[in-house]
């Protein structure tokens, strides 16, 4: 058996066998001069998916998110996001270190701003106050376990946004977990949406990379600024290579990491200081949350690493995710780990 069985991000997934065979024979150049073929095929292929003109390779999720929230604002500028999202919360602040606008976040249910809500905190520029230019979505929400946030709310977002002028960026580092668990086409949500950003690198297992998707005009405006946050990358067609396989081979797969957090979490909900609602799980994260008479969360996870099972703690609980890397053996190691731990 191997030494842990790794819950705690779909990050740790290691590329596929056939990733790095794609790796070996990719067709190469330097992007930032514009003449990387890989590079090019894995954009192109991007926008067509999500339904836009064009799209942008980035090396990680969170600097694509900073240079949408660059693209779109000025200084002076408010950003609407929600309260718990990964944009405000766990990205080192880039909206006030790149962009220099103020966030303001709006809490939700699962994820879903209430758009009534959103049109009162939506501010016109005067001596005293900002102007709202950019309301900031996330699906699936990883910080409510995973939530997929409905079609419906992003609708009604759309026509707030279009009724003031506002943008709209879809933070959709997991959108193909919320487009496969909700049965509504990726291209769906992204029609809300003025850009989309989506990350390779989770449940795709991709090694590094995410995708920024827009129109044109503003995706060559994006690269600009990625070469300016230092995200040219030259010989970039051997990760975009991985990513290419990660958008034709590994989208479904992604059901079976929904299945997998569902059984565990239907078997672990009801155990001693776990608060979890299994109908909850919709995806591939579990986040409950812990109480227990005589044990802690940093306890609690340490002996869960003493029987192999790695997870985060979050405020107030735990997180464990599903993803590539483990399997049916791995998920009822950590059933058997948990029953152990929490016996009554
Ligand atoms: C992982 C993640 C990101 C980006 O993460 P990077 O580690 O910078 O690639 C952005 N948003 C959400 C919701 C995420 O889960």
């Amino acid at each position: 058996m191997k030494p842990y069985s790794d819950f705690r991000s779909d990050t740790v997934t290691r590329p596929t066998e056939e990733m790095l065979q794609a790796m070996l024979k990719a067709e190469v150049g330097d992007d930032v001069l514009g003449d990387d073929p890989t590079v090019k095929k894995l954009e192109e292929l991007a926008a067509s998916i999500i339904g836009k003109e064009a799209a942008l390779f980035v090396p990680s999720g969170t600097m694509g998110n900073s240079i949408a929230v660059k693209m779109w604002t000025r200084e002076l500028e408010e950003v609407i996001v929600e309260e718990k999202s990964h944009i405000y919360n766990m990205e080192s602040t880039h909206m006030t270190f790149i962009s220099r606008v103020t966030p303001r976040p709006l809490p939700s249910r699962r994820g879903a701003i209430a758009p009534e809500l959103v049109r009162k905190h939506i501010r016109m520029p005067s001596v005293h106050t900002p102007r709202t230019s950019l309301i900031c979505l996330e699906n699936t929400h990883n910080n409510w376990g995973g939530a997929v946030v409905p079609l419906e709310n992003f609708l009604a977002i759309r026509k707030i946004a279009d009724e003031f002028g506002i943008k709209v960026h879809l933070d959709g580092a997991r959108i193909f977990n919320a487009s496969l668990a909700s049965d509504v086409p990726v291209k769906e949500y992204a029609r809300c949406c003025d850009s989309v950003m989506f990350c390779l690198s989770k449940g795709l297992s991709s090694p590094v990379g995410s995708l920024l998707v827009a129109d044109r005009e503003t995706i060559e405006y994006a690269r600009r600024i990625r070469k300016a946050l230092g995200g040219g990358m030259r010989q970039a067609g051997l990760l975009a290579a991985c990513g290419i396989i990660s958008l034709t081979r590994m989208v479904d797969r992604l059901r079976e990491d929904h299945e997998r957090a569902r059984r565990l979490a239907q078997a672990i909900y009801d155990l001693p200081g776990i608060t979890l609602n299994p109908e909850e799980v919709e995806t591939n994260i579990i986040i409950f949350y812990f109480n227990h008479p005589t044990m802690t969360i940093p306890e609690l996870v340490s002996r869960l690493k003493e029987k192999g099972i790695l997870c985060l703690p979050v405020f107030g609980g735990v997180r464990l995710v599903t993803h590539k890397d483990v399997d049916d053996e791995d998920v009822e190691r950590a059933i058997k780990a948990f029953r152990e731990i929490l016996a009554r």
